[in-house]
């Protein structure tokens, strides 16, 4: 989120996703078709491949290319060994005159984009169904007017709450509201008593012992749910990888940070290591959740 010049319209809000939602280049691989001369026979061949030799990994390429007037069916991947063609599958296609076969080039991957589906259907026929909610995030579509005007006046809380100390030091501030945008707790970061104490941890902190608190007061608060389930947390720079993987363990709903050069702070104990820009924090696959970054 770009927040340089303080207007609901000049706010520029970017969903920071992997490149490859933005490229349009696409991958391939090799696989071994068939023709189908007989077009009754269609369903019938597809239905024993589909059964036989299931496409996996490439589930989003259809089976039939009818597209040059002639029917042609994906047998296998071209690294399926033919060892692997069992016995019932090498008769079936000798029986259905499929042998010899071809060597084509498709797409190796699901399209991400629409510039990359076109692209791969010139390739072979895809099944692609479009994200509408990620399209729209691409395309800077997905934030009506007042989701602008509720985001920008959040994260103008952020910045004053920020600059409310008058002097050249400036702490990490982190905002936290519920998925109905209501504060929960705003907060700067505390390294000097202990550089631990980034403001992602601090407004966890303070969420815990509200949490705590109300536990006590009511037997029947459920207390097997996530810290932060469905909040969201507005930060005034961007976090670290420590404070990253604290909105993962407590399953935060999105992250909206400014991304501007005076945005970060000017403390080096302080969230330093930009988790998102320099790691990709965001991009690893193997973390357990994963948060929307704005
Ligand atoms: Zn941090």
């Amino acid at each position: 989120m770009n927040a340089m010049k303080l207007t609901v319209d000049a706010m520029k809000l970017s969903l920071i996703v992997s490149q490859q939602y933005y490229s349009s280049h696409i991958e391939t691989v090799e696989v071994l078709t068939s023709r189908i001369t007989d077009k009754t026979l269609i369903s019938y061949i597809v239905n024993f491949l589909s059964k036989e030799i299931p496409l996996k990994s490439l589930s989003h390429l259809k089976r039939i290319n009818s597209k040059d007037k002639s029917i042609e069916v994906i047998i296998c991947a071209k690294d399926y060994r033919n060892s692997e063609l069992s016995e019932k599958v090498n008769h079936f296609l000798k029986q259905n005159h499929l042998l010899p076969f071809n060597t084509r080039v498709v797409p190796k991957n699901n399209p991400k984009n629409r510039n990359q589906y076109e692209k791969s259907c010139q390739l072979w026929p895809i099944n692609y169904h479009p994200n509408k909610y990620l399209e729209k995030c691409l395309n800077s579509t997905v934030f009506d007017l007042i989701s602008r005007k509720i985001i920008f006046e959040l994260i103008s809380k952020v910045i004053e709450f920020r600059d409310k100390e008058d002097n050249d030091r400036k702490s990490m501030v982190t905002l936290v509201t519920d998925s109905s945008h209501n504060i929960l707790t705003i907060c700067k970061s505390d390294v000097l008593k202990n550089p631990l104490k980034h403001s992602v941890i601090v407004a966890i902190d303070t969420i815990a012992d509200k949490q705590c608190n109300e536990r006590q007061k009511d037997d029947n608060i459920k207390s097997d749910s996530y810290l932060c389930n469905g909040y969201d947390f507005y930060m005034s720079g961007e976090p670290c990888i420590m404070c990253c993987m604290a909105l993962v363990h407590s399953r935060i709903s999105r992250l909206f940070f400014i991304d501007s050069n005076d945005s970060h702070c000017n403390d080096l104990f302080d969230c330093c290591d930009k988790a998102i820009s320099l790691h990709e924090f965001h991009l690893l696959p193997k973390l357990n959740h994963h948060f929307e970054i704005i």
